[in-house]
């Protein structure tokens, strides 16, 4: 069951979100995939993409879990969701920073080291975080992957950016 904002604008809300967010014992470990994917749909391409069997759909339109004892952060099914609705959380990153991994299909891409601005699932800004990471390889599909510092309490609210011109 979804809540009345995410039918009704698209965008989940906290009861949402709260179904979905890593257990704290995977947050320690390192990066761990989520996946923002709250209706059944019939799609399965994180699933078949995932080579540590981290998400098993017995079903097409199931809706992705997250097996966060195989799940290594790897970001390899960011890339392949066609709905851009999994991004890579690192709680880790540094003793003051975590990073948030996220398919971004716009240009200009940012560079490694840029300051860029960070959006929440409005497009509205929360902050400012360097990209320390651009993954755009052919494994990238033509999605390419850029992975962003944020506050350690934003993991969950950051999932986009914006490049400054
Ligand atoms: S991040 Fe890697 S290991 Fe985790 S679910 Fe995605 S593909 Fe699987
Ligand atoms: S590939 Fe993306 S849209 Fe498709 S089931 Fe997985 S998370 Fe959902």
């Amino acid at each position: 069951m979804v809540s009345q904002r995410l039918l009704r604008e698209g965008v989940a809300d906290e009861t949402d979100l709260k179904e979905i967010i890593p257990p704290d014992y995977a947050l320690d470990k390192g990066p761990v995939a989520v996946a923002e994917c709250f209706q059944e749909i019939p799609c399965n391409p994180c699933s078949t993409y995932c080579r540590r069997g981290a998400i098993v759909l017995e079903n097409i339109n199931d809706r992705p879990i997250i097996d966060y004892d195989r799940c290594n952060g790897c970001t390899l099914c960011v890339s392949k969701c066609p709905g851009l609705a999994i991004f890579v959380i690192n709680k880790n990153f540094s003793e003051d920073e975590a990073t948030v991994t996220l398919p971004y299909e716009f240009l200009p891409l940012p560079k490694k080291g840029d300051v860029v601005i960070t959006l929440d699932r409005y497009g509205s800004p929360v902050g400012k975080g360097k990209v320390v990471r651009v993954q755009n390889t052919r494994y990238n599909d033509k999605t390419p992957l850029i992975t962003v510092t944020v506050p350690k309490d934003m993991i969950m609210n950051v999932r986009n950016i914006k490049v400054e011109a």
